[in-house]
């Protein structure tokens, strides 16, 4: 007779907690889905690139016909500087290389394909379930506790609950915070009628920098039609309060990005112009927590480590996290195991990831003249050598072995 295989509670349901859900469930492991918004948060947050490492992990799921429909596939890189110059033009990856393409996709609309696959396979998504903390019976097993006053009962608790997350703080509230990276950013949607003819092709990400800030824009969805995605990254010593982030306008937070990239080559300007609305808010990593878990309790996603989007990594980190987790599950003679062994295996990659995106962060501060004419030399001879070495360790990720 098999024995029943455990349950488990995950925390937070936006990309890390779906995934897993899903890998759980399939599998055979009791598996329920709590998040603290009320309803599926259809329309939170800009765009994001699935490197082709994250899109192996959509492969395994089955999903990858699912994100060609609603995602442009990325195969080119071009870096200008602020007159626009181009330092560089790298391919994204490539299918000979990865086994897979870059997709880049509106974060929403990405999110929701995750619920809808959670919702097919049966995986009740419980809304308006927000953690507060949790109880350890002598007898075993974990309760959660929500701030409606509710809790719920499993062998084992996962945290998903991103960037800020209250089991982080709950298990480990003396542990280092995400700390603020120096930089906010801005971003929004634009109509494809805004990009003129010369950048209009799809599938090229195009990157910016200037003497103060750095601009990105790309096509993010499957048809002509499709709107673009752009972002901006602005230095400011200070981190903003939430009042003073939101007490702003967006035509206050426009004027401010414009007068960043005054003067920056075409459809800059314009498309920060047409933008109808404007996301906003601080840039955080947490390089080392020391401790993602102990026997009954694991961190994954941004809860146990959160990078800044200079490499446009940390959805992808939060798709392999499920699969490596579900991949030890499979193997390990107990769960304890799976999570002290997923720690080990997951902590060197991911760390070295937050501090490239540092240090990506670092080169879109203030410069002089003189020192952006060095940025602009050494990025014309790094880009193409990252294209090569870089790219490999971090687009190739073969679950384990
Ligand atoms: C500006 C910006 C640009 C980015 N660009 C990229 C990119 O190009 N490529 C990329 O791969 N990544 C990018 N990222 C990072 C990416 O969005 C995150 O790394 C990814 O979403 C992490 O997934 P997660 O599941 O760990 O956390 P999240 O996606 O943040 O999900 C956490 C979930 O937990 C819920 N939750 C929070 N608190 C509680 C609670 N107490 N109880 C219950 N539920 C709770 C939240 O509502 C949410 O649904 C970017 C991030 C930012 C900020």
């Amino acid at each position: 007779m098999e024995l029943a295989r455990p349950n488990f509670i995950i925390v937070g349901s936006g990309i890390s907690g779906p995934s897993l859900a899903l890998f759980l469930k399939r599998a055979g492991y009791g598996v329920r889905l709590m998040e603290s918004y009320s309803r599926p948060a259809e329309d939170i947050g800009g765009a994001l690139q699935i490197s082709p490492n994250g899109m192996k992990v959509m492969r395994e799921l089955d999903l990858t016909s699912e994100m060609l429909k609603i995602g442009t596939l990325s195969d080119e890189m071009i870096f200008r500087n602020h007159i626009g110059k181009i330092l560089a033009m790298i391919p994204n990856g490539s299918v000979s290389q990865f086994g897979e393409s870059a997709i880049v996709v509106s974060r929403a609309r990405f999110h929701l394909l995750l619920l809808e696959a959670a919702e097919k396979e049966g995986i009740q998504i419980e809304y308006g379930k927000k953690f507060s903390d949790a109880e350890f019976p002598l007898d075993g097993g974990v309760i959660a506790k929500f701030e409606d006053g509710s809790s719920a009962e499993a062998d084992f608790l996962i945290g998903a609950d991103g960037n800020h997350s209250k089991v982080r703080n709950f298990l480990f509230p003396n542990f280092p915070k995400p700390e603020y990276t120096g930089i906010l950013n801005a971003g929004g949607f634009v109509s494809a009628d805004v990009i003129p003819e010369k950048y209009s092709k799809r599938g090229p990400i195009h990157f910016t920098f200037g003497p103060e800030g750095f601009f990105g824009f790309a096509a993010c969805g499957n048809t002509e039609d499709t709107s673009w995605m752009w972002w901006s990254n602005i230095p400011s010593e200070k981190e903003l309060t939430r009042e003073e982030i939101y007490s702003m306008s967006d035509e206050s937070w426009r004027n401010k990005i414009l007068e960043i990239h005054k003067g920056w080559h075409d459809p800059i300007e314009r498309i920060i112009q047409a933008s109808p609305t404007i996301l906003k808010g601080n840039v955080h990593d947490l390089r080392s927590l020391p401790k993602w878990g102990n026997d009954k309790v694991l961190l994954i996603g941004d809860a146990a480590h959160v990078m800044s989007p200079h490499t446009g990594q940390g959805a992808s980190m939060a798709l392999e996290d499920s699969h490596t987790l579900y991949s030890l599950l499979e193997r390990s003679a107990s769960v304890p195991e799976a999570f002290r062994d997923f720690e080990i295996i997951r902590r060197p990659r991911v760390e070295r990831i937050i501090e490239e995106s540092r240090r990506n962060g670092n080169r879109k501060k203030k410069l002089s003249p003189i020192g952006c004419w060095i940025r602009d030399r050494i990025l014309t001879l790094a880009l193409p050598s990252f294209a090569k070495k870089g790219q490999d360790w971090m687009y190739r990720y073969e679950g384990i072995k």
